[in-house]
Parts: structure tokens; sequence; C-alpha cells
């Protein structure tokens, strides 16, 4: 039976799981990773990679849930093996706080974290900004060496990595049977989809090894978290903006802002500074779609939108997406053209 040739567009942390789902799931095709940027300058690159379930309630609940879960259950299996530092991959504990309690005291997510509870008032003595928090123990993934990572397992069940941009779907009609777009912010120009946007995070990576747990702002404007070979500090919210290069008012706000929470911040080394458009839109896109023009179609999956949490629901929603492309395969195989373009 000839191959199915399915054609993945982006290299992010959403790009890379789904071709690799893909790859080691469905039966008889070909991956090809087609990204205009591979690691190490993808958003992916620039998170802080903590898996932390804060999407836009928009997208059902549910689905955030199991594509949680699914994430969760995938790294922790790394977090226990033996190369799980080569991988980037650690546990992580530490407290997560607000200046009113929220509404939902406890979150849909509270089950799937480790030893989740309510911080007790001598916890709250610590951080004189709070009111109330929640004390649990996640996992972080540093995409740095994550992603890499990812690229090898790929190339290793076959998959191939493309250098080159895509400018229009229809540009691989004819050479790829499936195309999954998973090309973060750059759906905006790919598909015309104006309801996804850019939220501007700027981080400082430090060197602060004595730290060892996380504290973040429930609304996630401030944040430290401890990583295998660094402490990312930060951040911003910034809906709309475009801006790639490093503000210097926002580097000076980060830091007063962290040192405010962790005041030994003050002795860390400055190491590096990174800017990163998370991918948002109140509904995370993960359907198919295909797509006409005269008698020619194009079946496509697509799965982007993950806003500032595409580590956290990466693997999840690359399963989702990769039985999407299972569910397709039988009408590809029965399309007239299908049999004309393999002669
Ligand atoms: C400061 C900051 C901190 C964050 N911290 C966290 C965190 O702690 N936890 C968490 O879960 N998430 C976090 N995020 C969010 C996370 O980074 C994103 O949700 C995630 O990176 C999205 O992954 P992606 O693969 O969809 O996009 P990207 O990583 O942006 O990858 C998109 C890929 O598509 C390619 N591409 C785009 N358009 C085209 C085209 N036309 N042709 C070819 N290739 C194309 C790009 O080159 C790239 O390879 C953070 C984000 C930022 C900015």
């Amino acid at each position: 039976m000839d191959e199915v040739r399915v054609a993945v567009i982006g290299a992010g942390v959403v790009g890379l799981s789904t071709a690799l789902c893909v790859a080691e799931t469905v039966p008889n095709c070909s991956v090809t990773v087609i990204a205009e940027e591979f690691s190490p300058h993808t958003t992916s690159d620039v998170a802080a990679g903590v898996l932390s379930p804060h999407l836009s309630p928009e997208t059902p609940i549910d689905r955030q849930r199991r594509w949680f879960k699914d994430t969760f259950a995938h790294i922790y299996s790394i977090a226990q093996s033996a190369e799980a530092p080569d991988v980037g991959v650690q546990f992580l504990s530490g407290w997560e706080i607000f200046e009113e309690p929220p509404k939902e005291r406890i979150p849909f997510w509270s089950d799937v974290m480790l030893a989740f509870r309510v911080m007790n008032n001598s916890e709250l003595k610590r951080f004189p900004q709070a009111t109330f928090g929640w004390m649990y123990t996640t996992l972080q993934c540093d995409c740095t060496l994550y992603l890499p990572w990812l690229e090898k397992r790929l190339k290793k069940a076959g998959g191939r990595l493309q250098v080159g941009k895509v400018t229009d779907l229809w540009e691989l009609d004819g050479k790829y049977d499936i195309v999954v777009n998973c090309s973060g912010i750059g759906a905006r120009a790919l598909t015309e989809d104006m309801q996804i946007y850019p939220v501007r995070g700027q981080v400082h990576k430090v060197h602060a090894p004595w730290l060892k747990h996380f504290v973040r702002t429930g609304d996630g404007t401030i944040y430290v978290y401890p990583g295998i070979n660094s402490v990312t500090l930060g951040g911003t919210r910034q809906r709309g903006d475009w801006r790639m290069s490093v503000d210097p008012f926002d580097s000076k706000t980060i830091f007063e802002k962290c040192c405010a929470y962790e005041p030994s911040l003050k002795l860390c080394r400055k190491l590096s500074e990174g800017v990163g458009l998370r991918p948002t839109r109140d509904v995370l896109r993960l359907e198919k779609e295909k797509l006409k023009r005269g008698s020619r179609q194009i079946f496509v999956v697509h799965n982007y939108g993950h806003g500032g949490a595409g580590v956290t629901f990466h693997w999840g929603t690359a399963k989702e997406a990769a039985q999407l492309v299972k569910e397709i395969i039988p009408e590809v195989r029965h399309r007239p053209s299908y049999t004309t373009s393999k002669l």
C-alpha cells in the first residue's frame, strides 16, 4: 500500500510533538516537518516550559482537562526516566499566589497536579502581597533541550525536517496528501484567521541555583521558575504587541517585580533575555478542514492557538491531531487524484 504523505507545518513544541505522534501511531504514512524556524529560534524555546493549564475558558474545560492529563502523563514518564535531564524535564514545586482569592478556589486541574493544596497561613506570611494561594508540584520542560530531543526521536521514526516558509497551503497540493497546520502565530497570515493574535512575553534567564521553588501570581504576570540550567523570570502579557526586541523598560520592571517576591534574586547573575509571541485565540483550533478549489481539494488538520499554555497541552493536542489524521486517511485513499498523483 502506498504511503500517505503528511506535511506538518511548524517545528515548535506543537508541530514536533504532532509530527511524532503521527509518525509513531498512524500506519503507512511518511511525515515531513516544514518550518521557517527550528529550535532554538521558536516561541517554544522562549517559554518557561512549566505545565500550568491557564487557557481561555472558552476552550471547553473537558478538552483542556484531557489534553493536560495526557501531557502530564507523558512528561511524567520522561521525568521518571534516566534521560530526564538530557530531555530538559524535571519536577517543580512551588506557590501560585493571589492578591484576591480566585472565583474557583479549587481549579479543574488540581487533581492532575501532584500534592495540590491550598496554602496555609504560615506559608502566606512569606508573601505579604497575597491573601490566598495554592501549593503544588508540577513538571517543567526546557524546550531548548526538549525540542532537539523530539527532532531526534522523529528522525528515528522515519520523519524528515525541512526548512522553508509556506505562504499558501495550496503550495503543498500534489506534494502531500494531508497538511497539519501547527504554525502558531504564523497561522494568522497562513490561514487568514483573524481570531489569532499575539500576546507578547518577555523573560530573563538568570543564574540563581539556590532557588528550588517556583513563585507565580495567579494572573501569570509575575513568575520565578527555577529550571534545569537557569531560572526564568517574567513577565509581560502584552496583547496585540508584535515587537520581538527586548524592551529595557520591561526588563527593569520584570526584575523589580520578581525581586519583590524573591528578594535573593538581587544576588543573581543575568544570563540572557528573550521575547516570544504567545499564539493566542479564544478557542484553541484543533479540527479537520477540507479546502476546495475547483476539482482540487486539500485535507488539513489545524492544531494552533495554544496561547500561554502550549507546553502544558502539547502532547494531548498532538495525540488528538494524530487521531484526526488517522480518520482522514480512508477519504484520502478514495480520492481519484490520490492514485493519479502517485503515478
Ligand atoms: C515568555 C513566554 C513564556 C511562556 N511560558 C510558558 C509556560 O511556562 N508553559 C506553557 O505551557 N507555555 C508557555 N508559553 C507559551 C508557549 O511558548 C506557546 O504556547 C508555544 O510555544 C506554542 O507552540 P507552537 O508550536 O504552537 O508555536 P511556535 O513555538 O511559535 O512554533 C511555530 C512554528 O511554526 C513555524 N511557522 C509559522 N508560520 C510558518 C509558515 N508560514 N511556514 C513555515 N513555518 C511556519 C515557525 O517557524 C515555528 O517553527 C510561554 C510563552 C512565552 C512567550
